[in-house]
Protein backbone atom coordinates (compact mmCIF):
# COMPACT_ATOMS: atom_id res chain seq x y z
CA UNK A 1 0.00 0.00 0.00
CA UNK A 2 1.68 2.95 -1.11
CA UNK A 3 -0.20 5.81 0.76
CA UNK A 4 0.25 6.10 4.35
CA UNK A 5 -2.43 6.91 7.05
CA UNK A 6 -2.93 10.91 7.76
CA UNK A 7 -5.30 12.88 8.71
CA UNK A 8 -7.95 12.91 5.55
CA UNK A 9 -7.74 8.81 5.26
CA UNK A 10 -8.61 8.95 8.70
CA UNK A 11 -11.44 11.71 8.31
CA UNK A 12 -12.63 9.37 5.05
CA UNK A 13 -12.40 6.56 7.35
CA UNK A 14 -14.52 8.07 10.33
CA UNK A 15 -17.04 9.05 7.42
CA UNK A 16 -17.41 5.44 6.39
CA UNK A 17 -17.74 3.78 9.73
CA UNK A 18 -20.37 6.95 10.17
CA UNK A 19 -21.94 6.43 7.33
CA UNK A 20 -22.11 2.41 8.98
CA UNK A 21 -23.90 3.55 11.93
CA UNK A 22 -26.27 6.05 9.77
CA UNK A 23 -27.60 2.90 7.63
CA UNK A 24 -27.74 1.03 11.31
CA UNK A 25 -29.59 3.73 13.04
CA UNK A 26 -31.94 4.07 9.56
CA UNK A 27 -33.05 0.48 9.38
CA UNK A 28 -33.51 1.04 13.62
CA UNK A 29 -35.53 3.99 12.86
CA UNK A 30 -37.50 2.06 10.00
CA UNK A 31 -40.94 2.78 12.07
CA UNK A 32 -41.19 6.22 10.98
CA UNK A 33 -43.13 7.16 8.53
CA UNK A 34 -40.91 6.99 4.84
CA UNK A 35 -37.59 5.92 6.65
CA UNK A 36 -37.05 3.80 3.32
CA UNK A 37 -35.91 7.29 1.92
CA UNK A 38 -33.04 7.27 4.92
CA UNK A 39 -32.33 3.27 4.40
CA UNK A 40 -31.27 3.97 1.04
CA UNK A 41 -29.35 7.78 1.31
CA UNK A 42 -27.66 6.31 4.02
CA UNK A 43 -26.50 3.02 1.62
CA UNK A 44 -25.60 4.80 -1.17
CA UNK A 45 -23.86 7.47 1.12
CA UNK A 46 -21.72 4.20 2.44
CA UNK A 47 -21.31 2.73 -1.05
CA UNK A 48 -19.94 6.22 -2.06
CA UNK A 49 -17.59 6.90 1.13
CA UNK A 50 -16.33 3.45 1.38
CA UNK A 51 -16.04 3.72 -2.63
CA UNK A 52 -13.65 6.39 -1.81
CA UNK A 53 -11.82 5.26 1.26
CA UNK A 54 -10.86 2.27 -1.40
CA UNK A 55 -9.62 4.50 -3.80
CA UNK A 56 -7.47 6.54 -1.74
CA UNK A 57 -5.84 3.88 -0.10
CA UNK A 58 -5.42 1.97 -3.57
CA UNK A 59 -2.13 0.39 -4.16
CA UNK A 60 -2.61 -0.15 -8.43
CA UNK A 61 -4.65 1.67 -11.13
CA UNK A 62 -7.36 -2.00 -10.56
CA UNK A 63 -7.91 -1.29 -6.87
CA UNK A 64 -8.37 2.46 -7.35
CA UNK A 65 -10.95 1.98 -10.35
CA UNK A 66 -12.68 -0.95 -8.19
CA UNK A 67 -13.25 1.50 -5.13
CA UNK A 68 -14.59 4.39 -8.49
CA UNK A 69 -16.74 1.65 -9.40
CA UNK A 70 -17.93 0.99 -6.17
CA UNK A 71 -18.29 4.47 -5.40
CA UNK A 72 -20.78 4.92 -8.62
CA UNK A 73 -23.01 1.99 -7.53
CA UNK A 74 -24.34 4.99 -4.81
CA UNK A 75 -22.97 8.20 -5.71
CA UNK A 76 -25.31 9.03 -8.57
CA UNK A 77 -28.81 7.42 -6.85
CA UNK A 78 -28.17 10.29 -3.98
CA UNK A 79 -29.36 13.22 -5.72
CA UNK A 80 -32.29 11.58 -7.06
CA UNK A 81 -33.70 10.13 -3.75
CA UNK A 82 -32.67 13.13 -2.38
CA UNK A 83 -35.60 14.94 -4.35
CA UNK A 84 -38.25 12.39 -4.18
CA UNK A 85 -37.80 12.47 -0.30
CA UNK A 86 -37.68 16.55 -0.23
CA UNK A 87 -40.75 16.60 -2.46
CA UNK A 88 -42.27 13.90 -0.06
CA UNK A 89 -41.35 15.49 3.24
CA UNK A 90 -43.15 18.63 1.41
CA UNK A 91 -46.53 17.15 0.92
CA UNK A 92 -45.75 17.31 -3.16
CA UNK A 93 -47.31 15.31 -5.71
CA UNK A 94 -46.18 11.50 -5.85
CA UNK A 95 -44.33 11.17 -8.81
CA UNK A 96 -45.80 8.16 -11.03
CA UNK A 97 -43.49 5.53 -12.75
CA UNK A 98 -42.85 7.75 -15.88
CA UNK A 99 -41.76 10.73 -14.15
CA UNK A 100 -39.66 8.39 -11.56
CA UNK A 101 -38.17 7.25 -14.96
CA UNK A 102 -36.92 9.81 -16.31
CA UNK A 103 -35.59 11.05 -12.59
CA UNK A 104 -33.39 8.29 -12.79
CA UNK A 105 -32.40 7.91 -16.61
CA UNK A 106 -29.63 9.80 -16.38
CA UNK A 107 -27.88 8.23 -12.85
CA UNK A 108 -28.86 4.87 -14.27
CA UNK A 109 -27.23 5.63 -17.70
CA UNK A 110 -24.21 6.82 -15.92
CA UNK A 111 -23.82 4.20 -13.86
CA UNK A 112 -24.00 1.33 -16.53
CA UNK A 113 -21.94 3.42 -18.78
CA UNK A 114 -19.53 3.74 -15.73
CA UNK A 115 -19.42 0.31 -15.10
CA UNK A 116 -19.16 -0.48 -18.77
CA UNK A 117 -15.22 1.00 -18.99
CA UNK A 118 -13.29 0.04 -21.02
CA UNK A 119 -15.87 -2.01 -23.29
CA UNK A 120 -17.30 1.74 -23.83
CA UNK A 121 -15.43 4.76 -23.14
CA UNK A 122 -18.52 7.64 -23.26
CA UNK A 123 -18.54 7.98 -19.51
CA UNK A 124 -14.57 7.80 -19.38
CA UNK A 125 -12.15 8.35 -21.79
CA UNK A 126 -9.51 7.11 -20.08
CA UNK A 127 -8.06 6.96 -16.66
CA UNK A 128 -4.87 6.54 -14.89
CA UNK A 129 -3.25 6.01 -11.41
CA UNK A 130 -1.51 8.87 -9.64
CA UNK A 131 -0.11 8.76 -5.81
CA UNK A 132 1.39 11.00 -3.77
CA UNK A 133 3.27 9.80 -0.20
CA UNK A 134 -0.33 9.89 1.32
CA UNK A 135 -2.98 8.78 -1.19
CA UNK A 136 -3.91 7.49 -4.15
CA UNK A 137 -6.44 8.72 -7.01
CA UNK A 138 -7.97 7.09 -9.93
CA UNK A 139 -7.29 9.94 -12.04
CA UNK A 140 -10.07 10.44 -15.15
CA UNK A 141 -10.34 12.29 -18.21
CA UNK A 142 -14.35 12.30 -18.72
CA UNK A 143 -16.77 11.59 -21.63
CA UNK A 144 -19.57 13.20 -23.03
CA UNK A 145 -21.82 10.64 -20.02
CA UNK A 146 -19.63 12.35 -17.51
CA UNK A 147 -20.29 15.87 -18.48
CA UNK A 148 -24.13 15.28 -18.93
CA UNK A 149 -24.39 13.39 -15.67
CA UNK A 150 -22.50 16.69 -13.90
CA UNK A 151 -24.92 18.88 -15.61
CA UNK A 152 -27.88 16.94 -14.32
CA UNK A 153 -26.44 16.83 -10.69
CA UNK A 154 -26.47 20.42 -10.89
CA UNK A 155 -29.69 20.81 -12.40
CA UNK A 156 -31.24 18.19 -9.70
CA UNK A 157 -29.42 20.38 -7.04
CA UNK A 158 -30.89 23.58 -7.78
CA UNK A 159 -34.66 21.83 -8.08
CA UNK A 160 -34.07 20.87 -4.28
CA UNK A 161 -32.89 24.00 -3.41
CA UNK A 162 -36.16 25.28 -4.87
CA UNK A 163 -37.99 23.19 -3.19
CA UNK A 164 -36.78 23.92 0.11
CA UNK A 165 -36.92 27.49 -0.11
CA UNK A 166 -40.35 27.75 -2.02
CA UNK A 167 -41.51 25.78 1.46
CA UNK A 168 -39.78 28.21 3.18
CA UNK A 169 -42.34 30.84 2.78
CA UNK A 170 -45.03 31.18 5.16
CA UNK A 171 -44.40 28.19 7.18
CA UNK A 172 -44.81 27.57 10.93
CA UNK A 173 -41.42 27.44 13.08
CA UNK A 174 -41.15 23.60 13.10
CA UNK A 175 -41.54 23.80 9.38
CA UNK A 176 -38.82 26.53 8.91
CA UNK A 177 -36.17 24.85 11.16
CA UNK A 178 -36.79 21.59 9.40
CA UNK A 179 -36.21 23.11 5.93
CA UNK A 180 -33.28 24.86 7.35
CA UNK A 181 -31.74 21.61 8.34
CA UNK A 182 -32.51 20.08 5.15
CA UNK A 183 -31.17 23.08 3.19
CA UNK A 184 -27.49 22.51 5.11
CA UNK A 185 -27.98 18.80 4.65
CA UNK A 186 -27.90 19.63 1.02
CA UNK A 187 -25.53 22.70 0.33
CA UNK A 188 -22.61 20.68 3.03
CA UNK A 189 -21.63 18.16 -0.33
CA UNK A 190 -21.88 20.99 -2.30
CA UNK A 191 -19.47 23.14 -0.32
CA UNK A 192 -17.34 20.26 0.29
CA UNK A 193 -16.94 19.48 -3.52
CA UNK A 194 -15.95 22.93 -4.44
CA UNK A 195 -11.98 22.32 -3.14
CA UNK A 196 -11.68 19.72 -5.71
CA UNK A 197 -13.72 20.63 -8.35
CA UNK A 198 -11.21 24.08 -8.55
CA UNK A 199 -8.39 21.99 -7.61
CA UNK A 200 -6.19 22.17 -11.28
CA UNK A 201 -3.41 19.44 -9.35
CA UNK A 202 -3.20 16.15 -10.83
CA UNK A 203 -3.91 14.23 -7.26
CA UNK A 204 -6.62 15.91 -5.67
CA UNK A 205 -8.26 15.54 -2.12
CA UNK A 206 -12.30 15.21 -2.10
CA UNK A 207 -14.05 16.11 0.95
CA UNK A 208 -17.63 15.10 -1.13
CA UNK A 209 -18.21 11.55 0.62
CA UNK A 210 -16.89 13.22 4.24
CA UNK A 211 -19.54 15.73 3.29
CA UNK A 212 -22.00 13.40 2.62
CA UNK A 213 -21.56 11.70 5.85
CA UNK A 214 -21.95 14.66 7.18
CA UNK A 215 -25.65 15.54 5.37
CA UNK A 216 -26.59 12.18 6.82
CA UNK A 217 -26.11 12.56 9.81
CA UNK A 218 -27.89 15.94 9.73
CA UNK A 219 -31.14 14.18 8.37
CA UNK A 220 -31.40 11.86 10.91
CA UNK A 221 -30.61 14.03 13.21
CA UNK A 222 -33.81 16.26 11.77
CA UNK A 223 -35.72 13.05 11.68
CA UNK A 224 -34.79 11.92 15.45
CA UNK A 225 -35.49 15.48 16.93
CA UNK A 226 -37.70 17.56 14.85
CA UNK A 227 -39.94 15.58 13.45
CA UNK A 228 -38.99 15.85 9.82
CA UNK A 229 -40.30 12.74 8.25
CA UNK A 230 -42.91 11.82 11.10
CA UNK A 231 -46.18 12.37 9.59
CA UNK A 232 -47.58 14.51 12.01
CA UNK A 233 -46.83 17.89 11.31
CA UNK A 234 -47.54 17.62 7.88
CA UNK A 235 -51.06 15.45 8.29
CA UNK A 236 -51.60 18.72 11.14
CA UNK A 237 -50.83 20.95 8.42
CA UNK A 238 -52.63 19.47 5.72
CA UNK A 239 -55.99 18.95 8.03
CA UNK A 240 -55.94 22.23 9.23
CA UNK A 241 -55.33 23.66 5.62
CA UNK A 242 -58.61 21.41 4.56
CA UNK A 243 -60.61 23.25 7.44
CA UNK A 244 -63.71 24.89 6.57
CA UNK A 245 -63.26 26.31 10.17
CA UNK A 246 -61.30 29.59 9.80
CA UNK A 247 -57.68 29.30 11.44
CA UNK A 248 -55.22 31.94 12.28
CA UNK A 249 -51.91 31.93 14.35
CA UNK A 250 -51.03 35.10 15.75
CA UNK A 251 -48.07 35.98 17.71
CA UNK A 252 -48.70 37.27 21.48
CA UNK A 253 -49.47 40.63 20.25
CA UNK A 254 -52.17 39.55 17.97
CA UNK A 255 -49.32 39.93 14.69
CA UNK A 256 -50.58 37.62 12.01
CA UNK A 257 -48.05 34.58 11.67
CA UNK A 258 -50.06 32.33 9.69
CA UNK A 259 -53.47 31.43 8.58
CA UNK A 260 -55.32 28.48 6.37
CA UNK A 261 -57.25 28.75 2.93
CA UNK A 262 -60.15 29.50 4.71
CA UNK A 263 -59.55 31.86 7.09
CA UNK A 264 -57.79 33.58 4.04
CA UNK A 265 -61.09 33.41 2.11
CA UNK A 266 -62.94 34.92 4.81
CA UNK A 267 -59.90 38.00 5.27
CA UNK A 268 -58.46 38.08 1.74
CA UNK A 269 -55.99 40.92 3.29
CA UNK A 270 -54.55 38.27 4.87
CA UNK A 271 -53.26 36.90 1.64
CA UNK A 272 -51.26 39.96 1.39
CA UNK A 273 -49.67 39.76 5.04
CA UNK A 274 -46.35 38.31 5.66
CA UNK A 275 -45.67 36.67 9.17
CA UNK A 276 -45.10 39.83 12.20
CA UNK A 277 -47.23 42.47 10.00
CA UNK A 278 -50.36 43.29 11.79
CA UNK A 279 -53.92 43.02 11.30
CA UNK A 280 -56.57 45.36 11.02
CA UNK A 281 -58.88 44.69 13.26
CA UNK A 282 -57.28 41.74 15.58
CA UNK A 283 -58.73 42.96 18.83
CA UNK A 284 -62.11 41.59 17.84
CA UNK A 285 -60.59 38.20 17.68
CA UNK A 286 -59.63 38.58 21.49
CA UNK A 287 -62.67 40.39 22.61
CA UNK A 288 -65.47 39.18 21.27
CA UNK A 289 -67.22 35.44 21.46
CA UNK A 290 -69.04 35.45 18.23
CA UNK A 291 -68.50 37.85 15.09
CA UNK A 292 -71.00 38.60 12.51
CA UNK A 293 -68.97 38.95 8.65
CA UNK A 294 -70.29 40.24 5.75
CA UNK A 295 -69.19 37.14 3.09
CA UNK A 296 -70.67 37.36 -0.62
CA UNK A 297 -73.51 39.52 0.18
CA UNK A 298 -75.03 37.74 3.00
CA UNK A 299 -73.94 37.97 6.77
CA UNK A 300 -72.55 34.92 8.44
CA UNK A 301 -72.15 34.24 12.00
CA UNK A 302 -68.95 32.82 13.40
CA UNK A 303 -68.06 31.64 16.82
CA UNK A 304 -64.60 32.38 18.00
CA UNK A 305 -62.01 30.06 19.89
CA UNK A 306 -58.67 30.97 21.09
CA UNK A 307 -56.17 28.79 22.18
CA UNK A 308 -52.40 29.95 23.66
CA UNK A 309 -49.76 28.11 21.85
CA UNK A 310 -47.69 27.13 24.90
CA UNK A 311 -44.10 26.13 24.73
CA UNK A 312 -43.36 25.39 28.22
CA UNK A 313 -45.21 27.35 30.55
CA UNK A 314 -44.18 30.27 28.31
CA UNK A 315 -47.02 31.65 25.60
CA UNK A 316 -45.45 32.34 22.29
CA UNK A 317 -48.58 33.28 20.23
CA UNK A 318 -52.51 32.31 19.85
CA UNK A 319 -54.40 30.33 17.25
CA UNK A 320 -57.77 31.68 16.63
CA UNK A 321 -60.41 29.27 15.32
CA UNK A 322 -63.91 30.89 13.42
CA UNK A 323 -66.41 28.29 12.85
CA UNK A 324 -69.74 29.31 11.22
CA UNK A 325 -72.71 28.91 13.33
CA UNK A 326 -75.09 30.31 10.55
CA UNK A 327 -76.90 27.78 10.14
CA UNK A 328 -76.91 26.16 13.54
CA UNK A 329 -78.59 29.97 14.51
CA UNK A 330 -81.04 29.64 12.18
CA UNK A 331 -82.27 26.75 13.48
CA UNK A 332 -82.05 28.17 16.88
CA UNK A 333 -84.31 30.63 16.66
CA UNK A 334 -86.66 28.19 14.51
CA UNK A 335 -86.71 25.95 17.19
CA UNK A 336 -86.96 29.01 19.53
CA UNK A 337 -89.96 30.69 17.30
CA UNK A 338 -91.54 26.93 16.91
CA UNK A 339 -91.31 26.63 20.97
CA UNK A 340 -93.01 29.86 21.93
CA UNK A 341 -95.57 29.95 19.60
CA UNK A 342 -99.08 28.76 19.41
CA UNK A 343 -99.32 26.79 16.16
CA UNK A 344 -102.88 27.19 15.48
CA UNK A 345 -102.96 30.90 16.45
CA UNK A 346 -99.80 32.54 15.72
CA UNK A 347 -99.14 34.24 18.57
CA UNK A 348 -97.08 33.54 21.94
CA UNK A 349 -97.96 30.35 23.57
CA UNK A 350 -98.83 30.65 27.45
CA UNK A 351 -94.91 30.53 28.57
CA UNK A 352 -93.89 32.73 25.86
CA UNK A 353 -96.67 35.24 26.93
CA UNK A 354 -95.48 34.62 30.46
CA UNK A 355 -91.51 35.31 29.66
CA UNK A 356 -92.14 38.05 27.49
CA UNK A 357 -94.64 39.79 29.57
CA UNK A 358 -92.42 39.72 32.54
CA UNK A 359 -89.78 41.28 30.21
CA UNK A 360 -91.63 43.66 30.04
CA UNK A 361 -92.85 44.30 33.32
CA UNK A 362 -89.46 44.01 34.98
CA UNK A 363 -87.38 46.33 32.39
CA UNK A 364 -85.09 48.68 34.17
CA UNK A 365 -87.66 51.71 33.16
CA UNK A 366 -90.55 49.73 33.34
CA UNK A 367 -92.10 51.32 36.38
CA UNK A 368 -91.73 55.21 34.86
CA UNK A 369 -94.37 53.70 32.08
CA UNK A 370 -97.90 52.26 32.43
CA UNK A 371 -99.49 48.77 31.33
CA UNK A 372 -102.73 47.75 30.31
CA UNK A 373 -103.76 44.01 30.08
CA UNK A 374 -106.49 42.99 28.05
CA UNK A 375 -107.61 39.46 28.86
CA UNK A 376 -110.21 38.29 25.66
CA UNK A 377 -112.54 35.59 26.24
CA UNK A 378 -115.43 33.97 23.59
CA UNK A 379 -118.78 34.14 24.08
CA UNK A 380 -120.59 30.83 24.36
CA UNK A 381 -117.72 29.62 22.22
CA UNK A 382 -118.27 25.89 23.31
CA UNK A 383 -121.94 26.04 21.00
CA UNK A 384 -119.63 27.33 18.27
CA UNK A 385 -118.23 24.22 18.48
CA UNK A 386 -121.25 21.79 19.35
CA UNK A 387 -123.36 23.75 16.30
CA UNK A 388 -120.76 23.65 13.69
CA UNK A 389 -118.04 21.63 14.96
CA UNK A 390 -114.23 22.12 16.47
CA UNK A 391 -113.43 22.95 13.03
CA UNK A 392 -115.42 25.66 12.74
CA UNK A 393 -114.20 26.32 15.99
CA UNK A 394 -110.52 26.72 14.96
CA UNK A 395 -111.92 29.18 12.13
CA UNK A 396 -113.26 31.36 14.52
CA UNK A 397 -110.48 31.37 17.03
CA UNK A 398 -107.91 31.88 14.15
CA UNK A 399 -110.23 34.79 13.03
CA UNK A 400 -110.29 36.47 16.64
CA UNK A 401 -106.44 36.04 16.96
CA UNK A 402 -105.91 37.83 13.35
CA UNK A 403 -108.35 40.82 14.44
CA UNK A 404 -106.28 40.83 17.60
CA UNK A 405 -102.91 40.85 16.15
CA UNK A 406 -104.27 43.83 13.33
CA UNK A 407 -105.03 45.87 15.86
CA UNK A 408 -102.11 46.22 18.49
CA UNK A 409 -98.43 47.21 17.67
CA UNK A 410 -95.71 44.74 17.46
CA UNK A 411 -93.89 45.92 20.90
CA UNK A 412 -97.66 44.08 22.59
CA UNK A 413 -97.22 41.30 23.78
CA UNK A 414 -100.04 38.62 22.59
CA UNK A 415 -100.70 35.01 23.91
CA UNK A 416 -102.67 32.48 24.04
CA UNK A 417 -103.88 31.74 28.10
CA UNK A 418 -105.74 29.22 27.51
CA UNK A 419 -108.43 27.24 25.16
CA UNK A 420 -110.21 30.15 23.57
CA UNK A 421 -108.23 32.94 26.37
CA UNK A 422 -106.10 35.51 24.55
CA UNK A 423 -104.24 38.15 26.52
CA UNK A 424 -102.35 41.02 25.57
CA UNK A 425 -100.20 43.46 27.34
CA UNK A 426 -99.72 46.94 26.20
CA UNK A 427 -97.07 49.24 27.37
CA UNK A 428 -97.16 53.00 28.06
CA UNK A 429 -101.17 53.76 27.20
CA UNK A 430 -103.30 55.74 29.83
CA UNK A 431 -105.97 54.06 30.92
CA UNK A 432 -108.44 55.79 28.37
CA UNK A 433 -106.57 54.38 25.72
CA UNK A 434 -106.39 51.01 26.67
CA UNK A 435 -109.86 50.91 27.44
CA UNK A 436 -110.95 52.23 23.94
CA UNK A 437 -108.50 49.74 22.51
CA UNK A 438 -110.73 46.98 24.15
CA UNK A 439 -113.68 48.06 23.08
CA UNK A 440 -112.34 48.99 19.50
CA UNK A 441 -111.35 45.21 19.45
CA UNK A 442 -114.73 44.13 20.93
CA UNK A 443 -116.61 46.02 18.27
CA UNK A 444 -114.33 44.95 15.30
CA UNK A 445 -115.26 41.34 16.22
CA UNK A 446 -118.92 41.64 16.95
CA UNK A 447 -118.77 43.17 13.43
CA UNK A 448 -116.80 40.35 11.65
CA UNK A 449 -119.03 37.04 11.20
CA UNK A 450 -117.19 34.04 9.89
CA UNK A 451 -118.00 32.11 6.90
CA UNK A 452 -117.45 28.42 7.33
CA UNK A 453 -118.87 25.76 4.87
CA UNK A 454 -121.71 28.29 3.65
CA UNK A 455 -123.07 28.68 7.36
CA UNK A 456 -122.15 32.77 8.73
CA UNK A 457 -121.25 32.49 12.33
CA UNK A 458 -121.47 35.70 14.03
CA UNK A 459 -119.21 36.20 17.49
CA UNK A 460 -118.57 38.21 20.14
CA UNK A 461 -116.14 38.36 22.76
CA UNK A 462 -115.78 39.74 26.70
CA UNK A 463 -113.25 41.61 27.70
CA UNK A 464 -111.50 42.26 31.34
CA UNK A 465 -109.20 44.81 31.51
CA UNK A 466 -106.68 45.49 33.84
CA UNK A 467 -104.43 48.69 34.32
CA UNK A 468 -101.30 49.08 36.08
CA UNK A 469 -100.00 52.99 36.29
CA UNK A 470 -96.71 54.07 36.36
CA UNK A 471 -94.63 54.96 40.06
CA UNK A 472 -96.17 51.25 40.68
CA UNK A 473 -94.18 48.26 40.48
CA UNK A 474 -96.05 46.09 38.30
CA UNK A 475 -97.33 42.70 38.53
CA UNK A 476 -97.81 40.61 36.00
CA UNK A 477 -100.06 37.77 38.30
CA UNK A 478 -102.08 40.65 39.96
CA UNK A 479 -102.50 42.16 36.52
CA UNK A 480 -103.64 38.62 35.27
CA UNK A 481 -105.60 38.11 38.63
CA UNK A 482 -107.81 41.59 37.75
CA UNK A 483 -108.23 41.14 33.98
CA UNK A 484 -109.79 37.63 35.12
CA UNK A 485 -112.28 38.96 37.98
CA UNK A 486 -112.72 41.98 35.26
CA UNK A 487 -113.63 39.59 32.54
CA UNK A 488 -115.61 37.48 34.62
CA UNK A 489 -117.75 40.19 35.65
CA UNK A 490 -118.29 41.24 31.74
CA UNK A 491 -119.05 37.76 31.64
CA UNK A 492 -121.85 38.48 34.33
CA UNK A 493 -123.34 41.43 33.39
CA UNK A 494 -124.48 40.10 29.78
CA UNK A 495 -121.10 39.43 27.88
CA UNK A 496 -120.22 41.00 24.34
CA UNK A 497 -118.64 43.93 26.37
CA UNK A 498 -115.79 45.72 27.66
CA UNK A 499 -114.90 45.45 32.17
CA UNK A 500 -112.29 47.83 33.10
CA UNK A 501 -110.80 46.26 36.34
CA UNK A 502 -111.15 49.77 38.30
CA UNK A 503 -113.64 50.20 41.39
CA UNK A 504 -116.14 52.10 40.58
CA UNK A 505 -116.32 51.59 36.68
CA UNK A 506 -118.92 50.06 34.63
CA UNK A 507 -118.28 47.51 31.79
CA UNK A 508 -119.89 49.46 28.95
CA UNK A 509 -121.07 47.13 25.29
P1 LIG B 1 -118.36 31.63 27.94
O1 LIG B 1 -119.13 32.62 27.19
O2 LIG B 1 -118.81 31.51 29.36
O3 LIG B 1 -116.92 31.79 27.83
O4 LIG B 1 -118.75 30.25 27.27
P2 LIG B 1 -117.83 29.28 26.54
O5 LIG B 1 -118.63 28.24 25.86
O6 LIG B 1 -116.91 30.04 25.65
O7 LIG B 1 -116.97 28.72 27.71
P3 LIG B 1 -116.19 27.44 28.01
O8 LIG B 1 -114.86 27.82 28.69
O9 LIG B 1 -117.03 26.47 28.71
O10 LIG B 1 -115.78 26.80 26.60
C1 LIG B 1 -114.62 27.03 25.96
C2 LIG B 1 -114.51 26.03 24.88
O11 LIG B 1 -113.46 26.32 24.00
C3 LIG B 1 -114.29 24.63 25.38
C4 LIG B 1 -113.28 24.04 24.39
O12 LIG B 1 -113.73 22.87 23.76
C5 LIG B 1 -113.12 25.11 23.36
N1 LIG B 1 -111.79 25.19 22.87
C6 LIG B 1 -110.68 25.44 23.60
N2 LIG B 1 -109.61 25.45 22.74
C7 LIG B 1 -110.09 25.19 21.49
C8 LIG B 1 -109.49 25.08 20.22
O13 LIG B 1 -108.29 25.20 20.06
N3 LIG B 1 -110.29 24.84 19.16
C9 LIG B 1 -111.61 24.69 19.28
N4 LIG B 1 -112.34 24.47 18.22
N5 LIG B 1 -112.19 24.77 20.48
C10 LIG B 1 -111.47 25.04 21.57
MG1 LIG C 1 -115.64 31.43 26.41
MG1 LIG D 1 -112.93 30.36 28.44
Amino acid sequence: MQASLNVFVLLVFMATISSILLILYSIRQRAVEKSYFLIFLSGTTFLYTFGYLLEILSPTLEAAFYGVRMQYMGLPLILPICYLFVRDIHGEKRFKVPKLFLLFTVPVLSILSMQAYPLLRIYYTHIEYISNHYIANCRIYPGPLYHLYTAYSYLLFFLILWLILKHLKGSGRLKRRQSFILLAACLIPVICSIPYVLSAAKLRYDFTPIGNAVSMALLLYAVRYHNLISVVPLARAQVIEAMEDAFIVCDNDLNFLDANRAAKRLFPEMNLLMPGEAMKGAERFQNEAELCIQTDGESRIYKLTQTRILQGSKSSGVCIVLHDITEKEKLLEKLHIQASFDPLLGIYNRGAFFRFANLMLGARDAEDRSYALLMIDLDFFKQVNDTYGHLAGDTVLKTVSGIVKENFRKDDVIGRYGGEEIVVLLENVSPDRGFDAAEKLREMIENTPVSHQGSTINITVSIGVAYSPSGEVHSLEDMLAQADLALYKAKNNGRNRMWPSQEGENGYA
